[in-house]
């Protein structure tokens, strides 16, 4: 690309040229931005090249040689890279008649390899990411082995185009995100959002319960004392949002943890009490700078369904298979069937004993293993405090989602002072894992909304059923049906427009609503309702007691 973007505008100056996760990009810093056309054009260039079959030929060249050379090209960003390159040689691949460029490598052989490749967009990009630096323009780019697989990345791109929650979430009245008056990053659930949220976190307090944790609240503002006696005043105070009233300085709390400290701490606590659950489905607000923010995945206020469990040493790997089955069988009922799991091992700057880390990194690896999971290990990548267990969920485009993570803790207990009184009278301290299942309600209703499309499941749905009275005379039955739909809990609401019923039956489809019931006069004489199901149109007209007992079935599975 940047060989033929060269041909094209000579006078382009390169900056750099990664792969990335899904394809690549190039910086170029040219003076007329480039359009769609340019895509096209460059695309022409690429496949010229790529018909020619030149070589890609690698040289170690001396760095004195290598910077005079790149100055004679005027490339002034690629002088400023070698500059910065540590050693005297520098790797470089020439192809083509003249074209060269810095890279490590290694290479394909010559440029007939390439056999399916497309520009996807162009960007902004400032130098080495810097505000203050040139802005540059970025052109992105895939690549695959076959036409077939391009065609399927981008067939997926479109599909994930269409399925995008920061258009769909507003369209269907879910949220909304952006308040001039508000500030960026902050969410607005309007009514059917409200009611969307509502039924997971009732799902999740009831699930809880079932599985012996207690509920918990606790407070949004706490004093700065309190981040200080954890840690975060100090380790993490750039995200979180610090105010002062009547001369004391307060912390927006950014974690759930310290809260439920100060709960364990409220009283003597014995080994016969242990293990303790507590969960939270907690509000927290933390520091992002503007350009890191995205829909509802990035925000800077949101819900976990957050949980902290203490226990004995011997009870460990046991709480740590509960929580894997907990998240496996949450998935599961939201209709996610995949995941992809990791484990994440000591980082290098860390706290604890190597005995602390070795016992907790088994205890989570050895929960896995008996649970017979494939995982990944992320070595040095877990927390300054203790060793963690990720599991990201996979979406209908097998797109992935953090989702539950499993931590073990040494660092907060002993800076609480935790303790509980074992069977011989003597003070120990507990092990405390930090566990969320869905993590942030927000980003896992993001990821609902597009693994769906904004179909929900008719037990997510935020309305159930519409009822549509074809006529005025159908009305008073119309409105004796949606009473009894209501007393059975089912989410309903009722089309009274002057509209025609073709025009309300598309607008219920676009409003993603699972079923209609069209009440005419025949429907209303006979006491029955006709059924239709999105997706499957027409299925009859039934007893509004037979529709009735469906669907609380279907609702009762999670359907
Ligand atoms: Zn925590």
């Amino acid at each position: 690309m940047a060989e033929a973007v060269k041909k094209l505008w000579p006078d382009t100056k390169l900056a750099i040229g990664p792969a990335i996760e899904d394809g690549f990009y190039y910086d170029f810093d040219k003076e007329d931005p480039f359009t769609e056309e340019d895509l096209v054009k460059i695309e022409g260039e690429m496949k010229k090249i790529i018909a020619r079959d030149e070589a890609f030929l690698h040289e170690e060249m001396d760095k004195g040689q290598a910077l005079e050379l790149f100055k004679k090209l005027k490339e002034d960003y690629k002088v400023e890279l070698i500059q910065g390159i540590a050693g005297n040689k520098v790797s470089i691949y020439k192809t083509g008649k003249d074209f060269l460029d810095l890279c490590a490598g290694p290479h394909i052989k010559s440029t007939g390899k390439i056999k399916a490749f497309k520009l996807l967009s162009v960007a902004g990009a400032y130098w080495h990411g810097i505000e203050t630096n040139p802005m540059l323009q970025r052109i992105y780019g895939t690549c695959f082995e076959t036409t077939k697989e391009l065609d399927e990345y981008l067939k997926n791109l479109e599909e994930a185009k269409l399925r995008d929650h920061r258009k769909l979430g507003p369209q269907l009245g879910f949220f909304d995100i952006y308040h001039e008056e508000a500030g960026a990053g902050l969410v607005f659930y309007h009514p059917k959002g409200a009611l969307l949220r509502t039924i997971i976190e009732d799902y999740e307090k009831s699930e809880h319960l079932k599985r012996g944790y207690q509920l918990v609240i606790t407070p949004h503002i706490m004093d700065a004392s309190l981040w200080k006696t954890s840690g975060h005043y100090d380790y993490y105070k750039e995200n979180m949002y610090t105010f002062t009233a009547e001369e004391k300085e307060f912390v927006l709390k950014p974690m759930n943890c310290p809260g439920h400290m100060l709960i364990y701490k409220s009283k003597t606590r014995s080994y016969k009490d242990m293990p303790l659950r507590f969960f939270e489905l907690g509000t927290v607000y933390r520091r992002e700078k503007a350009g890191v923010l995205h829909g509802l995945l990035r925000v800077r206020g949101f819900t976990q369904d957050d949980a902290h469990i203490f226990c004995l040493p011997e009870q460990l790997r046991q709480e740590i298979k509960g929580v894997i089955d907990f998240v496996f069988d949450t998935m599961k009922v939201f209709g996610f069937e995949e995941v992809g799991i990791e484990l994440s091992t000591r980082p290098e700057k860390s706290i604890g004993s190597d005995e602390d880390w070795q016992k907790a990194t088994a205890a989570l690896e050895d929960a896995l293993k008996e649970k017979g999971l494939n995982y990944e290990i992320n070595q040095g990548d877990g927390a300054f405090y203790g060793p963690k267990i990720d599991i990201k969920l996979k979406d209908a485009l097998k797109r992935t989602w953090q989702c539950a993570t499993i931590q073990c803790d040494f660092a907060l207990p002993k800076r609480f002072n935790l303790a509980y009184i074992d069977a011989e009278g003597k003070e120990k301290q507990p092990i405390m894992l930090h566990r969320v299942l869905l993590g942030s309600l927000e980003r896992f209703i993001g990821a609902l909304i597009e693994h769906y499309k904004g179909d929900l499941p008719l037990w997510l749905a935020p309305v159930q059923v519409l009822l549509i009275p074809i006529k005025d005379t159908a009305r008073s039955y119309a409105e004796t049906v949606k009473a009894r739909l209501e007393k059975e809990n089912i989410r309903v609401d009722i089309d009274l427009r002057n509209e025609t019923l073709d025009k309300r039956i598309r607008n219920a489809e676009l409003n993603k609503i699972p079923y209609c019931l069209i009440i005419g006069e025949r429907e209303a004489k006979q006491s029955l309702v006709s059924v239709r199901k999105k997706g499957a149109g027409d299925q009859g007209a039934v007893a509004p007691d037979k529709f009735i007992e469906q669907l609380k079935n279907q609702i009762q599975e999670h359907k």
